[in-house]
């Protein structure tokens, strides 16, 4: 193929709309790359410049699958037409000119009149038929580099004028054929390249059909039909202000740019936001000569996926319709039938269609979704994409791509399945997620993953009551506290209308496998009333409802629900995994049956046991109370002790679920003020118990409360100012180590010290652990090694890491609170304005979810390196949300951590993302 010019320069016409922070594309090199005939000026890595369609075209043609031949106009002409109100850069129309010449000289078809080579010239007069009896129509269609389905626009059977169109009758023999495809070229270049509203084509096709008394666009005869073109003409013309262009390449020219400017539609633009694609530069358009499924029986048209996208099953999986073009299918006005019949219907095309699938698949080392055309029996490919699918489905495809020797293992882990088919391989999900569309009525945070559905109940003592009399729950809180775990237990799913990514509800959540929407402002909730209102909308106490966590969708009724299933397909996946990270991944795991489900699920330790959550139990919130309101020292030693063996209890279990794995017990961290009785109930039962006046109980809450407590008196605060607190979890947790030891368990505390700003708050907190821990040893004669460490989660303690390293044996970034201080943004209140910041674009995205390379990446990077510099092979894990979260996970395994510790849902998801970090670096 001839190279096409390659000096590019502005027509000069000033951009009528600039944004100035964008880079210019590059118009330089090649605009128009063509292909067909078994060759193609392109490939895959020029996906940028074609998009997905013009790339996947190009490949195809060039290992010799029969596509229609055709051009692809690079993605960097799109804005710049739009800017240029429809002006070309110099040369495109050069480019396109021999892109037309290709196709021709390919099919031996000639479109419009080629004795003009003048693209360029708008507004030439319609010219003579070709006097070819093959006239050449094109399909001019959209495509970007990331794939927008259904998002742009699309012009087919372009090229057609009264001329043109009596030439496709005599060609074919079938006028009928002929006057269908103008009219439903009409109907598509005045919606698409006009904006004459499809409706109005539509109501002169209904009125003919009156006329004829028939109910079928097919009883239409070929009279009819052209009786029809006439008035889609005259429906144009009043609406459009103008006739319909008679002149195929002014129809070219002008389809081309409204296929570049769809990419400014409303709905491409959404898809764009919703799905953070920002690094576009635009559509490529790709012109290609029509294929007809629509010309008899031996035609037709279809989509496949190579393999069963649902479940992977290794067969072909789609619909074909016979004698259809592919709006048909689309239009859903004729049923479509399941490809595997069309072995017995056309076996010599299903014959073609099953190699094509399997050279596709070995091509692309990946499951396909392919459209193509039949006409009069023969197969045409006209896209080819890597398929979507379900979580079973990719991993069985992944495990059988290896087996069938179609890619390697570490090729199976970069790229044959995503963290979130892993997600959904760990929670139930709904068992048909089309079926409630209608039911949405509102939409909050996925702030923990899977359905849940239940009864509404709108307090957590109610979620118990409920759930022991043998009901299903959901429920449903303004936000939630330490006190709701109780409730929070026992719901089938948690639905909160304040709260981000990080606050209680969603952490707690998560770290459960409970799925949960947070934040969802849409909700009017009134507790006392027993009801909650969204618009119109008003849900009762025991009115059913479901929750989608993975997407944040709340659904009015009851949805039908699956279990997943962990295959052996999953471990032998899993086990390649394994074998390609680099980066440790632990839980974050505060009960012995998270300990367990973590382990199950892989995880490598305990790196984060927030020991708080120990002391909500029924059984313990008594004394942790009474030490929290005790006036005197002996009061609060008294209550300590009783606390005291809860904690050596519940420490054990977690280094036996643990055994030969480090564990992680951060010391208390929470401001007391949360654990002390909030309601007039609670408050009274404490006071009985301390034999007290409630007033005296009520006196020492409002004595705790915090204008900002998260700022407050919590962290290792506790423990200078209560060093008893801290005294007690350590003897708790030693005696706990010695006890379990001599079982012969192998265990490996790590004691961490929460919110530490200062070296000198380390110091103070190491020098108490290593106080008792000394005593306990020396009491029970036995020794167990363990490390002091802290969480680097305010800015100055990443900020002064060096120092810090010289009292510490690790760190663990706690990245919710480093986020929250490196922002001054509440974690708890994010949720109120973190959705219009991402809208507007004033931030990438949540850094809650995702961790903030530039300004929170900076610091963990850097304490890092200071923390390292101080004490050589520091060992420095991650232990906030984050940890779970892929695109943060692969910028830990960058800045070289030592692991990642994430809630037991997220281990398999952590697992994977930092296999595909360590090999794609
Ligand atoms: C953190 O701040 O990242 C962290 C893990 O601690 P918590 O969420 O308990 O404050
Ligand atoms: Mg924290």
């Amino acid at each position: 193929m001839s190279a096409a010019p390659d000096r590019r320069s502005s027509n000069g016409a000033a951009p009528a709309v600039s944004d100035a922070s964008a880079p210019s594309p590059d118009l330089s090199g090649r605009l128009v790359y063509r292909f067909g005939a078994g060759e193609a000026d392109g490939d895959l890595s020029l996906k940028p410049l074609l998009g997905g369609k013009g790339a996947s075209l190009a490949e195809m043609s060039r290992i010799g699958l029969p596509v229609p031949p055709g051009f692809t106009i690079s993605t960097v002409c799109c804005q710049y037409t739009i800017d240029h109100d429809g002006a070309w850069p110099d040369g495109l129309a050069e480019e396109v000119d021999a892109g037309l010449h290709h196709i021709e000289a390919i099919l031996g078809a000639r479109f419009g009149d080629s004795a003009s080579d003048d693209i360029g010239g708008d507004g030439a007069p319609a010219t003579a038929a070709p006097d070819t009896e093959a006239p050449l129509l094109l399909s001019v269609r959209s495509g970007a580099a990331q794939s927008m389905p259904g998002m742009m626009d699309t012009v087919l059977n372009l090229g057609l004028n009264d001329i043109v169109t009596e030439q496709l009758a005599r060609a074919t023999g079938n006028p009928r054929f002929a006057y269908d495809a103008y009219r439903r070229f009409i109907d598509m270049f005045g919606d698409v390249v006009t904006g004459v509203p499809h409706h109005h084509f539509e109501a002169a096709l209904a009125a003919l059909k009156a006329e004829r008394s028939v109910t079928s666009d097919l009883d239409l005869t070929a009279a009819d039909l052209r009786t029809l073109v006439a008035r889609y003409k005259a429906v144009y013309e009043t609406h459009a202000g103008a006739p319909f262009p008679t002149d195929p390449r002014v129809q070219l020219r002008l389809a081309i740019n409204a296929v570049f400017a769809s990419w400014n539609n409303e709905r491409a633009v959404k898809f764009r936001r919703i799905n953070r694609m920002q690094d576009l530069v635009g559509t490529a358009v790709t012109v290609q000569a029509m294929v007809f499924g629509n010309t008899g029986p031996e035609s037709g048209t279809g989509v496949l996926f190579t393999r069963n996208p649902a479940t992977g099953e290794a067969t072909l999986f789609g619909e074909f319709l016979a004698n259809a073009q592919g709006e048909d299918v689309v239009g859903g006005l004729r049923t479509p039938r399941a490809i595997a019949e069309m072995e017995e219907a056309f076996p010599g095309v299903y014959a073609q269609l099953v190699d094509a699938a399997r050279r596709l698949e070995a091509h692309n080392a990946d499951m396909q979704d392919v459209e193509f055309t039949v006409q009069d029996g023969q197969l045409f490919l006209l896209q080819t994409r890597n398929g979507k699918r379900t979580g079973p489905a990719a991993l069985k495809i992944a495990v059988d791509f290896v087996r069938e020797g179609l890619a390697d293992p570490p090729t199976a882990v970069r790229s044959l399945v995503e963290p979130h088919h892993i997600d959904q391989l760990l929670h139930p999900q709904f068992a048909d997620a089309t079926a409630y569309a209608d039911r949405v009525i509102a939409t909050g945070l996925p702030a923990s993953p899977g359905a849940a559905v239940g009864r509404v109940v709108f307090t957590a003592d109610e979620a118990e009551r409920q759930r022991d009399a043998g009901e299903r729950v959901l429920l449903v809180r303004v936000e939630t506290s330490p006190e709701d775990v109780g409730g929070m237990d026992a719901a089938e799913g948690i639905l909160t209308a304040r709260g981000g990514m990080t606050s209680h509800a969603a952490v707690v959540a998560r770290g459960w496998g409970t799925p949960c929407v947070s934040g969802c402002g849409a909700l009017v909730i009134d507790e006392a009333a027993g009801r909650f209102t969204v618009g119109d909308i008003v849900v009762k106490t025991g009115d059913w409802l479901s929750i989608n966590g993975s997407t944040g969708e709340v659904i009015l009724g009851q949805e039908a629900l699956v279990e997943p299933e962990l295959t052996g397909d999953f471990e032998t996946f899993m086990g390649w995994v394994d074998d390609a990270r680099v980066l440790g991944v632990r839980a974050n795991a505060d009960t012995p049956a998270d300990a367990a489900q973590a382990r199950a699920f892989g995880a490598a330790g305990i790196g984060l046991c927030r020991t708080e959550h120990m002391f909500f139990g029924d059984d313990r919130i008594g004394a942790m109370r009474e030490m929290i309101l005790a006036d005197t020292d002996a009061a609060r030693a008294a209550a300590l002790d009783r606390l005291l063996p809860f904690q050596r209890a519940d420490f054990a279990g977690r280094f036996r679920a643990m055994d030969g794995f480090p564990v992680t017990i951060r010391l208390l961290d929470p401001p007391l003020h949360e654990f002390v009785p909030h309601t007039p109930g609670s408050q009274q039962e404490t006071a009985d118990r301390l034999g007290v006046p409630v007033e005296q109980v009520r006196a020492a809450v409002a004595r705790l409360a915090e204008v900002n407590p998260m700022l407050g008196h919590r962290g290792c605060r506790l423990g200078i100012t209560n060093p008893a607190i801290t005294a007690m979890q350590a003897c708790a947790l030693f005696e706990a180590a010695v006890e379990v030891q001599a079982e012969g368990v192998d265990v490996q505390p790590e004691v961490m010290v929460p919110l530490v700003g200062t070296v000198a708050e380390l110091a103070d907190q190491r020098a108490v652990v290593e106080r008792v821990a000394a005593e306990v040893f020396a009491e029970r004669g036995v020794e167990v090694a363990y490390l002091v460490g802290t969480m680097i989660e305010i800015p100055r303690a990443a900020l002064t890491a060096g120092a810090i390293a010289a009292e510490a044996d690790f760190f663990s970034f706690g990245t919710n609170d480093l986020t929250q201080m490196t922002y001054g943004y509440s974690r708890d209140d994010a949720g109120t304005f973190i959705p219009a910041y991402l809208d507007r674009k004033v931030l990438p995205a949540d850094p809650f979810q995702t961790l903030d390379r530039e300004g929170v990446g900076q610091l963990v990077s850097m304490a890092t390196t200071s923390g390292r510099s101080t004490k050589a092979g520091l060992k420095v894990g991650l232990c906030g949300e984050h940890g779970g979260d892929p695109a943060s996970v692969a910028f830990c395994h960058t800045v070289g951590l030592d692991y990642v510790s994430c809630s037991p849902f997220r281990i398999p998801i952590a697992r994977l993302a930092a296999a595909q970090a360590a090999l794609s670096a």
